[in-house]
């Protein structure tokens, strides 16, 4: 199967150019030419695998120069017994006949991310020797916390990389610092940058654009890769988990084969979802999916009027892993519904970035009104929810999920859909304890790993290992850097 620009229907590279390049050269995405349908009779063989044989069938229908034996491989290192806590990798549990968590932070990072950044390493230096490529692979992260958590435990001492992750010096919190400053592995560095995100991202961008700096790494037997949302490989192994969670669905005995279900997820740069809507146009079973947002509510505002509109006020929210205003991948969902018009969605982008904004067509506008349904929950909200599902169900959630649980309880009243639904749940509750703490009525005494204990007690649960860990972790990496400083600090950490 070949991929295509969004932004360029003449483009047409193989599975592994797409993962090894990450953005098209005319700055598009890349997409499947056309979505595989799951065969008939998938769907059972499905049911009868566990989770890392769903993602060997699943990811192999989409790459052609990969082979069976290489995915299996990929899979057993990724999923393995120890990055991740339960053996099910992707549980889904039940709150009530019609409603389930699929929950995806049973691994090393105790977040979603890790879903498809223990992957992509695999994915990303295998497409690299496919190519020929004889250079060694950096990765060049900048971060805002959970993203670079999650791509330095994937990479950390994969032969033939080395990662290098940003982070804004006052810009995450104690405990996102601690995981990354903490981290372990030979290929591996870690820098504060003096500046917010922003500052972090545009000198990444600055390194990965200038030339000179390219050919002198280059010459040093060094290529730069980024890891970020963008990558169709790290969208993949995202599909994996919704088509898993029907099955699980099925075994329990929850639904029938062939019964739709709805999914409800908690949204930032739509990479989540989207996978989501890849998993329904394979042929699974879905009836709506539901975009959930905090206070940041572009999208809920999209979905609605079909107009996209990126000029509004920016809000720090309980849910930081979704403040975001430019949702890359809706990209992709543009371009599918578009029919495969590169110059319609290129037109969208070039009017996103000149005037703020986009209204899509009226074609586009009822295709989303059949796939998917979205809503707002705000940060008071989203703690009566913590707080009242606790309560009521003894299930504790963290503040993303709750926002996507809080939207699917108002997106049934209002419609009074009764399809049964699974919320999918990003985060463990002990990564944001100072929140849910809040929430469930507690006064949080200290900060950072120290609240750990604190939310165990109140909650009557234990934390993951990895964040428990953490208590007794020092930090390897202290250094803060200018902006100006980080090119050298690249050239020194390639050239050691
Ligand atoms: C990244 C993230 C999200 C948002 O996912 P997108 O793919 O960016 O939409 C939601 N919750 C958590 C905890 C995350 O880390």
């Amino acid at each position: 199967m070949r991929y295509i620009s969004t932004r360029d229907n003449e483009t047409a590279v193989s599975s592994a150019r797409a993962i090894e390049q990450g953005l098209s050269v005319e700055g598009g995405l890349f997409v499947p030419a056309s979505i595989p349908r799951l065969p008939d009779g998938a769907l059972e063989e499905l049911c009868a695998m566990n989770y890392r044989q769903r993602a060997v069938y699943v990811m192999k229908l989409f790459l052609e120069d990969y082979q069976v034996a290489e995915l299996t491989d990929f899979v057993n290192r990724a999923y393995s017994p120890r990055g991740f806590d339960t053996p099910r990798i992707a549980p889904v549990k039940r709150l009530d006949k019609n409603t389930h968590f699929l929950e995806l932070w049973h691994g090393p990072t105790c977040a979603f991310k890790d879903m498809a950044l223990q992957m992509l390493p695999h994915l990303l230096t295998a497409a690299v020797r496919k190519n020929g490529e004889e250079r060694q692979v950096c990765i060049l992260v900048a971060t805002s916390g959970d993203t670079g958590k999650a791509a330095l435990e994937g990479f950390a001492d994969v032969e033939g990389t080395k990662i290098c992750v940003f982070y804004p010096r006052d810009g995450v919190s104690d405990i996102q610092k601690l995981q990354m400053t903490s981290q372990s592995g030979g290929n591996v560095l870690v820098c504060a940058v003096n500046g917010n995100f922003d500052d972090a991202q545009s000198t990444v961008k600055e390194i990965f654009s200038d030339p000179a700096m390219r050919e002198e790494l280059s010459g040093a037997g060094w290529m730069l890769s980024s890891a970020n949302s963008i990558n169709w490989g790290r969208l993949l192994p995202q599909i994996v988990y919704y088509i898993s969670a029907y099955c699980d669905l099925v075994n329990g005995q929850e639904i029938a084969l062939g019964d739709s279900v709805n999914f409800c997820v908690p949204t930032g740069n739509f990479g989540d979802i989207l996978a989501g809507f890849y998993a329904k146009s394979m042929g699974l079973p879905v009836a709506k999916l539901i975009c959930a947002s905090n206070s940041n509510d572009v999208l809920t505002d999209f979905f609605k009027t079909g107009v996209y509109d990126r000029k509004r006020e920016f809000y720090t929210t309980i849910s930081p892993s979704m403040d975001i205003l430019v949702s890359s991948n809706l990209e992709r969902l543009l371009y599918h519904l578009s029919g495969g018009d590169s110059r319609e969605t290129a037109e969208y982008m070039e009017s996103l970035k000149r005037a703020g904004e986009y209204t899509v067509s009226k074609k586009i506008k009822s295709a989303m009104d059949g796939l998917f349904a979205a809503g707002t929950c705000s940060d008071a909200e989203t703690k009566d929810v913590i707080r009242r599902v606790f309560t009521e169900h003894n299930y504790l959630m963290d503040t993303h999920t709750a926002v996507a649980y809080g939207v699917l309880e108002k997106y049934r009243e209002e419609t009074g859909d009764g399809t049964s639904a699974v919320v999918v749940s990003t985060a463990s509750p002990f990564k944001f304890c100072a929140a849910v703490l809040e929430a469930l009525g507690e006064t949080p005494a200290g900060a950072g790993p120290e609240l750990i204990g604190q939310l165990e007690n109140a909650a009557g649960v234990s934390a993951p290992a990895p964040l428990k860990a953490l208590a007794g972790k020092t930090a390897r990496f202290n250094d803060s850097f200018d902006k100006a400083e980080l090119p050298s600090v690249v050239r020194r950490f390639l050239k050691d």
